[in-house]
């Protein structure tokens, strides 16, 4: 696929959930369609998609007649099994393309991919089992921090050490799955850039976010970020590297540390990202405008940030305050859809927009 996507053609999305949903919105606004794959039961994307196939990824001939049905296929999860991918891509182009996902899928590949980019990680260690746990965090040394290889997202899959009496509960929660070990950096801050890259290869960074976490989940993210100039340009070309390094075509999220000595990258994520919400009213052409217009082989629009935005998520029985949300002025608030309210789910989000300080 070469030729931009013309108005009224579908994008294949795997995964249904609030990422597929804003990316439906976002297809619609510019005159495409978009048909979802998802296993569950009436996911929050169903609700705004043209088409809605509701299978596993194991269907094969669930995932022939959705790649036969679509243009191009994006997705808002990283973790598709790969034969699942091998269906599709026979019939229709994968964007972002399966490096992305391979290096993403398992946190060692990701690592040793970055650092050998060039760029700065946490000191990590292949933790295979409980002997060679007790060797790393000889190695590396403590505090640490041990991670499921594959298949952990917000904190979970994780256990922190911070004595070597540690060791064997760490183990026991990583399920005898592989593992890896990571030192503990000394953040100042998190932050983390939402970057574009094109079909033709232009790269377009919206301005840093600083993200605060709460109980492993990520609790809000505020633009602008407080960094120095030097940091905020080395976090966009931080950014820039990795995408043209997996010769991507979408949307990246990267996650950084800022630590006294420089940047230290924590993770790539290689869809729209949470941290990204801001944009939805803080920039012209928000994530998932980015991410369509790019996966459908369209020009990136302006990502300027016009506003100073703090985007907060509304976990389990937040959605609560909707009501009185909806009263705040300068607040956008944005609702999943989802009906049944979950310790830890995320129901929806409020962008709170600060006009004074805009650049
Ligand atoms: P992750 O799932 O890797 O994004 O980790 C979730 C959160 O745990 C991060 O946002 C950090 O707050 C914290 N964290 C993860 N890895 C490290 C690390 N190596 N050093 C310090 N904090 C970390």
């Amino acid at each position: 696929m070469t030729d931009p996507l013309p108005m009224g053609a579908t994008i294949g999305i795997l995964g249904g959930g609030q990422l597929g949903r804003m990316l439906s919105v976002a297809a619609a606004r510019l005159g495409l369609k978009t048909h979802i794959f998802e296993p569950g039961a009436e996911p929050p994307a169903g609700q705004v998609a043209h088409k809605v196939t509701r299978a596993g990824y194991h269907d094969d001939a669930a995932l022939t007649a959705f790649a036969k049905s679509v243009d191009v296929v994006t997705y808002e999860f990283e973790n598709i099994p790969t034969a699942a991918l091998d269906v599709i891509e026979t019939r229709v182009p994968i964007r972002p393309g399966r490096e992305a996902l391979r290096v993403s899928q398992d946190r060692l590949t990701e690592k040793t991919y970055l650092e050998d980019l060039g760029l700065t990680v946490a000191p990590f260690a292949d933790v295979a089992d409980p002997a060679a746990l007790k060797a790393a965090v000889d190695h590396i040394g403590l505090p640490a921090i041990l991670k499921t290889r594959r298949f952990g997202y917000d904190g979970k899959g994780q256990a922190r050490l911070t004595s070597l009496d540690d060791v064997d509960q760490a183990w026991a929660a990583m399920s005898d799955q592989p593992a890896i070990l990571e030192g503990f950096v000394g953040f100042t801050r998190e932050i983390s850039v939402i970057a574009a890259r094109s079909a033709k290869g232009d790269v377009a960074c919206f301005d840093p976010g600083e993200n605060l976490h709460k109980n492993g989940i990520l609790h809000s993210t505020t633009v602008p970020a407080r960094l120095s100039a030097a940091q905020r340009t080395d976090a966009v070309l931080i950014a820039a590297k990795v995408l043209n390094a997996l010769d991507y075509i979408g949307v990246l999220g990267v996650e950084l540390f800022v630590t006294d000595a420089g940047l230290v990258v924590n993770e790539i994520a290689p869809r729209v990202h949470n941290s990204g919400h801001w944009t939805q009213n803080g920039c012209a052409v928000d994530q998932f405008e980015q991410h369509i217009r790019a996966v459908a082989g369209w020009p990136l629009g302006d990502g300027t940030r016009y506003a100073d935005v703090t985007m907060e998520n509304l976990i389990g029985t937040d959605v609560e305050r909707a009501d009185t949300l909806a009263r705040e002025t300068d607040t956008a608030l944005h609702l999943y859809g989802k009906t049944e309210v979950k310790p830890g789910r995320k129901m929806g989000h409020v962008n709170r927009i600060r006009r004074s300080s805009a650049s």
